[in-house]
């Protein structure tokens, strides 16, 4: 099974694509001017800040952005259009031939264009005395659309890919929490040789529905020896079934013209300018090449928080081994929701303290885990800051080095041997100090005695 997307986005932009009218309206038709309904002599003016959106979305999926764009009218009569035609990118996208890595998969992204979105008709009424009512604030809301090439193999992948796709831009670009739900989506399904398109297919868990009702249905007629017609088809929520698509409602023939009244735009350079935050999955990706660690935990940890990922990233450049990650992964991220709470930099110290001194094999497993909870339910930890104190802190260090005198001798030789007193001095203090500032006061009273 193959299958391609077409999805359809709203850019989180506070104005239209083509003129100042706000995209937040409420009340029906509050939102207009003659630009978005069309009136004759009205001139668009491209929104920068979606041209923006657009071009790091394109630089995200990897895409080859070229130097000037124009825009297109693509030319239908519907009443959802007051002018005759949509706005949209057709011979110059504004990228091209792009991918995104997708658990450990590369799906290729063939375009990706900015477009105004047409009114919104609503129909009301008993059937055959319908009314049907037209709110034009959605006419000209900046939309950005994203073409896959045909490198989905299941409709459950396929809504893993689009919620993927969703969390990078929400956090690339600030899209919306409710897109799960308003995404947009055409879809190309091939069970066999012949391509089916569903149009218009609203919501992540539709998609996945939508395609998965016809997997079956032309697996079925595939068994029946039928052949699967090219077509297109629509979806329908109510009684979840795909049903043919009538042709008039879907004519491909728009006839695109250039559209005049924009010019052109020379992108290549905003384009080149721009830096790319790290977003989640690049971060997935990083985490896994630079630490060899499995994508899956690197998932589970940078998905968790960006916090946790941070953790991860100062201790295992410090311990670079399994244990330091089953440590992060056991004990941090499975408590990560109430530790981040109350989570202060003493203790995200402390944490980081304790899980190097039971790497370091200063303090012993069993220790640190219990110095690790109390931490943890935050016993040690009542919002103050603790300010270290040298004297109180010297006199434990003084008391233990008194109790063992071969650690002098021994640290002439080997400096490790400091580890097992501040590991001590560590489980003295339940992780309330941190262990770089234990070690300074360790060795300090060593080297001092030493000089004597
Ligand atoms: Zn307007």
């Amino acid at each position: 099974m193959k299958i391609g997307l077409e999805i359809h986005l709203q850019l989180p932009t506070t104005s239209k694509l083509f003129c100042s009218c706000s995209t937040s309206a409420t009340e029906p038709n509050e939102a207009i001017c003659p630009t978005c309904l069309g009136f004759p002599g009205s001139r668009p003016r491209l929104n920068r800040k979606a041209l923006e959106m657009g071009l790091m979305i394109a630089k995200r999926l990897e895409c080859r952005i070229p130097d000037v764009i124009w825009f297109s009218r693509k030319t239908y009569f519907y009443p959802d259009l007051p002018k005759n035609f949509q706005i949209t990118q057709y011979e110059s996208p504004i990228g091209v031939d792009g991918k995104f890595l997708f658990d450990g998969k590369t799906i290729r992204i063939l375009r990706v264009h900015l477009e105004e979105d047409p009114g919104k008709i609503k129909r009301v009424g008993r059937v055959g005395e319908e009314l049907s009512l037209i709110d034009y604030n959605r006419s000209g809301v900046p939309l950005v659309e994203i073409v896959t090439a045909p490198d989905l193999s299941t409709p459950k992948e396929a809504r893993d890919f689009t919620s993927s796709l969703i969390t990078e831009l929400r956090y690339l670009i600030g899209i919306s929490d409710k897109d799960e739900q308003t995404v947009r989506v055409d879809a190309n399904i091939s069970v066999a040789e012949e391509r089916v398109e569903v149009k218009n297919i609203l919501g992540l868990r539709n998609l996945e529905r939508a395609l998965e009702f016809e997997f079956v249905r032309q697996s079925k007629m595939l068994r029946a020896g039928k052949k699967i017609p090219r077509e297109t088809r629509r979806y329908d929520e109510e009684r979840k079934v795909t049903l043919p698509a009538r042709e008039k409602e879907f004519e491909e023939d728009y006839g695109y013209i250039l559209e005049p009244d924009l010019g052109v735009f020379n992108v290549g350079e905003i384009a080149e300018l721009m830096a790319i935050p790290e977003t989640p999955l690049m971060r997935v990706e990083r985490l896994s090449r630079e630490y060899g660690i499995g994508l899956s935990e690197a998932k589970k940890i940078v998905f968790t928080s960006y916090a946790l990922a941070d953790l991860f990233e100062d201790l295992y450049s410090k311990y670079p081994t399994s244990k330091a990650l089953s440590w992060i992964l056991d004990q941090l991220a499975a408590n990560w929701s109430t530790l981040e709470k109350k989570m202060t930099e003493d203790m995200r110290n402390s944490i980081l303290t304790t899980i190097g001194s039971i790497l370091s094999g200063s303090i012993s497993e069993n220790e640190g885990r219990k110095m690790l909870v109390s931490i943890i339910k935050g016993e040690e930890f009542v919002g103050a800051s603790q300010e270290l104190n040298n004297q109180e802190v010297t006199k434990i260090i003084c008391s233990i080095l008194n109790g063992h005198p071969e650690i002098i001798s021994d640290y002439k030789t080997n400096k490790r041997a400091a580890n097992f007193v501040i590991g001590q001095v560590m489980k003295f203090f339940k992780g309330r100090y941190s262990s770089d500032e234990v070690a300074k006061l360790v060795i300090n009273e060593i080297e001092r005695r030493l000089s004597r």
